[in-house]
């Protein structure tokens, strides 16, 4: 038997966001949580500097949160986007979040994606992406690297007939965005790109 793989968000998680349901009205108030939970990461010592979540896009309501745990879960794959997603699917029962009977949902991501979860949004089923931080943002305050995007990335995702669009919205609270990549910076977080350690 090869070894079973599970990937679980930090305790800490569960408890900074609590146990009711919340719904968050704005696209900036989505955002600081994605960039909350990517500060409160860095500050635990969980991870890489990045937040997300997914939530539906009319109500608002937080469908799952993220985390990077790479480091501890001794995973690549768990950047914050790709457990945000994981954990709504999980949330919601289904592979593909556009499926039947479920409400539009989108996601929130502190910093631009990377080419790993620029595919995983694309068979997804989410409806729209919202960044916070651009890659340069990334690049230049901390030296992760978001792998080679394809040219047009946004319009990519925007314009991918016959799959439904991918609605792209940039630069919501960049210049907060930033706050957990200098933080890591600062702390001497490790940069973990493969080949790096
Ligand atoms: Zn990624």
């Amino acid at each position: 038997m090869y070894p079973a793989v599970t990937l679980q968000l930090p305790a800490w998680v569960a408890a900074e966001i609590g146990d009711s349901q919340r719904y968050f009205p704005t696209l900036e108030a989505r955002m600081a949580l994605a960039i909350c939970l990517a500060e409160r990461n860095v500050v635990e010592g969980a991870g890489g500097p990045f937040g997300a979540a997914v939530f539906e896009i009319e109500s608002g309501l937080l469908v799952a949160p993220g985390v990077n745990i790479v480091a501890a879960a001794r995973c690549s794959v768990a950047h914050a986007e790709a457990m945000a997603i994981m954990v709504a699917q999980q949330v919601c029962g289904a592979f593909d979040l556009s499926g039947k009977g479920l409400p539009p949902m989108e996601l929130v991501t502190s910093a631009q994606p990377c080419i790993q979860c620029f595919g995983n949004v694309w068979w997804s089923g989410l409806q729209r992406l919202v960044i916070g931080a651009r890659k340069e943002d990334v690049e230049t305050l901390v030296g992760f690297d978001e792998g080679p995007l394809p040219e047009n990335w946004p319009a990519r995702l925007e314009n991918r007939a016959p799959l439904p669009p991918v609605r792209v919205v940039r630069d919501v609270l960049r210049e907060q965005a930033c706050a957990p990549l200098r933080l890591y910076r600062e702390r001497g977080g490790l940069v973990y790109n493969a080949g790096s350690l």
